[in-house]
């Protein structure tokens, strides 16, 4: 099988017995009594199902699982399954004003990047919290984004937009090296390639069409899946910004800084640490930038995800997404007692007061495990000893055995991910190299 991830920037395939098993939960427990639904968008390729619903089960809130497959078990529990077409928001909403007459829906939250368009739709057909369509569209395409950025006067890449139906060896000549390629629409830097001269560029390019011309990708793409992004390559240290809006006010969750240099050609996501060792005054320009580009684009509520890059010529924002960060990165993160960011996600939402929730003090990591190579994963060597080492909570690998292995830029997924906490930024960093040197990864060529 191969592994794609549409929906963040860690993500692995949900588990449908695992919301079913949690929904049977709720059911049981609450569907007496009065208490908030909440409507929650989730791809079937997403690895935040679990999160979520474990935060709607510790907050006692009814929970729609919506999905864009049918579930054979939504006859029995019409009332907490719902299938909609995510890619035919007007259609979703629709289904969902039907379902609200029955079944009032309090909150409606995309958990990925996929739902954020729906859940905006859905959000205006029921007047609920929601951002503008048009702004969670913006934050969808790479290309409407920096537009809207270079528009406001913002710090981004120059860019120019190109139809794939166009002549590479052209269009090489008419871009500055180094330069980056990416697809308009997908995730987890999934396509994203540097170019360093004009033959890496052609190169670069076929490898992307070849994405693009997945059936099920240019069916999630539409007419973005006609185009390809290139921008000016920006050096220099990257960071990601994890932020709630309320009312158009950002307020910062947290700064991670991504310690591995990111040079490419490919983009692999790996460590991040918060909270950021950058000073102070460099985290003040990083919020000023990320509040500044969602009010560029009309983001007003609800989490929010960005990547920026500076240098010694400034701030650039990479990307930014209307969602929580992917995967199962938010277990880095605690608030308050013990809040989870999904409790957090789901508080706000619900008009529920989180102004005064911070998040713990203590260091806290998380590496993505990178994939080795491609194949088929056939063992793992050293879990016990990785998840041995000091300051590591957690070792989790998403990749079943015997499952094929797709490296970047065509996969998407990662192995699995190392948690950490610990009394400083650069010993939660230590703790996941460490452990990350216990692991081997046996994988045998797909063609054996
Ligand atoms: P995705 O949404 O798939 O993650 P991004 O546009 O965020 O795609 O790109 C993924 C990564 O590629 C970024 O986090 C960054 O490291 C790198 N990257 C993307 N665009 C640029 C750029 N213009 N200059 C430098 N690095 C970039």
């Amino acid at each position: 099988m191969k592994m794609t991830n549409p929906g963040g920037s860690c993500a692995a395939p949900v588990n449908l017995s695992f919301i079913i098993g949690h929904l049977s939960f709720i059911i049981s427990v609450f569907s007496l009594k009065l208490m908030p639904r909440v409507l929650l968008l989730l791809p079937t390729t997403t690895y935040r199902a679990s999160d979520f619903l474990a935060a709607a089960e510790r907050m006692n809130v009814n929970v729609v699982a919506a999905s864009e497959k049918p579930n054979v078990m939504a006859s029995k529990h019409p009332e907490v399954l719902l299938t909609l077409d995510f890619r035919d928001p007007e259609a979703a909403a629709g289904t969902v004003r039907e379902f609200h007459k029955r079944y009032p829906i309090d909150a409606v939250i995309p958990v990925d990047d996929d739902t954020a368009v729906v859940a905006a739709t859905v959000g205006s057909a029921l007047a609920l919290k929601h951002n503008s369509i048009e702004s969670a569209r913006a934050a969808r395409n790479k290309h409407i984004f920096v537009e809207l950025l270079h528009r406001h006067g913002l710090p981004a890449p120059r860019y120019r937009l190109f139809s794939t139906t166009e002549d590479p060896e052209k269009a090489a000549q008419v871009v500055s090296y180094p330069c980056i390629l990416k697809p308009l629409f997908l995730s987890a830097s999934r396509g994203v390639i540097r170019a360093d001269d004009p033959p890496a560029f052609t190169a670069a390019w076929r490898r992307i069409l070849k994405i693009l011309e997945d059936p099920e990708v240019a069916a999630r793409g539409g007419e973005a899946a006609n185009q390809l992004l290139v921008e000016e390559f920006i050096p220099g240290q990257e960071v990601a910004l994890e932020g709630m809006l309320e009312k158009g006010e950002l307020r910062v969750l947290a700064i991670f800084d991504k310690p591995d240099p990111l040079e490419g050609p490919f983009f692999e996501e790996t460590i991040y640490i918060t909270p950021s060792r950058h000073p102070e005054f460099h985290q003040s320009q990083i919020a000023g930038c990320v509040a500044s580009a969602a009010a560029a684009i009309g983001l007003r509520e609800g989490p929010i995800h960005a990547e920026l890059r500076f240098n010694e010529n400034g701030i650039w924002i990479i990307e930014m997404a209307a969602r929580s960060i992917g995967g199962l990165c938010s277990r880095t993160l605690r608030f308050g007692t013990g809040l989870s960011l999904e409790e957090l996600i789901l508080r706000h939402a619900l008009n529920l007061e989180i102004d005064h929730i911070q998040r713990e003090q203590r260091a806290a990591g998380v590496m993505m495990i990178p994939i080795p190579g491609a194949g088929i994963l056939r063992e793992i060597q050293g879990l016990e000893a990785a998840r041995a080492v000091p300051g590591i909570e957690a070792v989790t690998i998403s990749v079943p055995l015997d499952q094929e292995l797709v490296p970047l830029p065509e996969g998407s997924s990662y192995l699995g991910f190392i948690f950490s906490r610990a009394d400083t930024p650069a010993l939660a960093e230590a703790a996941l190299r460490a452990a990350h040197r216990q692991l081997h990864f046996v994988i045998e060529p797909k063609d054996l």
